[in-house]
């Protein structure tokens, strides 16, 4: 099966999960997650309409986009995964999305790189739904304390949630993290409701989305069902440096 026609049938999932719980599928955003994979596969995606591109590693990221902007600026890049408040420069010059905030620090580099690039960037903060040691995010009762303290930080456009759940065939145990997210949600909009409408849920992989769509996600971030296994994560970006 060629990435079109996978991409395609991920599609026409997200819009069965949609119907069957009474949702609209246009609530719901698939990023694909190009990690592992080279630029060419991203090009691909573009050229079916695809814009937005998930990496879990800023160097990776920032490596693709240096090889495609200039050829491609209709390409832009979602930052999913967890960052080190050395590489938050990096993230102000090309990212257009940042779906792992779980600190202030970082969100205070952030917004002073973004600031000096004349840049904003949306960002999601990261909870830890499943409450597993080795992931990253806040505490689901933590969330509250670091939206409030984000509130001076301009150039960051806070949108929503992210989580990883439980990696688990328990739909049960996934499906408790999903709902931990809409109470973290609910909390929010009613304890900082004035730095964001809180609507973006960005929850569900290749192996849950459907459960996460089901449970009220409005970003999917899907990788391996849309470009296959996952590749050696250093098989095409040796020498990349994020500089
Ligand atoms: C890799 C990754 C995904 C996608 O995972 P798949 O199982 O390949 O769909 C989603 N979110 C994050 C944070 C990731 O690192």
């Amino acid at each position: 099966m060629s990435i079109a026609e996978n991409i395609a049938g991920v599609e026409r999932r997200i819009v069965d999960a949609c119907r069957a719980v009474g949702r609209d599928p246009s609530e719901v955003r698939l990023l694909p997650v190009s990690k592992t994979k080279p630029p060419e596969a991203v090009v691909e995606l573009a050229g079916l309409g695809y814009r937005l591109f998930g990496e879990n590693k800023v160097q990776e990221a920032y490596g693709k986009w240096e090889v495609l902007h200039e050829q491609h600026p209709e390409i832009q890049w979602a930052v999913i995964g967890h960052l080190q408040t050395n590489k938050a420069r990096v993230v102000a010059r090309f990212a257009s999305e940042f779906q792992a905030l779980a600190s202030v620090r970082v969100a205070a580099e952030l917004d002073k790189r973004l600031q000096a690039e004349g840049r904003q960037l949306d960002v999601l903060i990261q909870v830890n739904s499943s409450g597993e040691p080795q992931k990253f995010g806040v505490d689901p009762d933590e969330a509250v304390a670091l939206a409030r303290e984000l509130k001076p930080f301009d150039a960051l456009r806070v949108r929503g949630l992210m989580t990883l759940a439980l990696f688990s065939d328990d739909h049960e145990a996934v499906g408790a993290c999903f709902r931990r997210m809409l109470v973290v949600q609910e909390r929010l909009r009613t304890e900082v409701g004035d730095l964001s409408d809180w609507s973006d849920l960005s929850m569900g992989m290749s192996g849950d989305f459907e459960l996460a769509i089901a449970h009220g996600a409005t970003t999917v971030r899907v990788g391996q069902a849309i470009f296959g296994d996952r590749l050696d994560p250093n098989a095409y970006w040796p020498g990349i440096t994020a500089g």
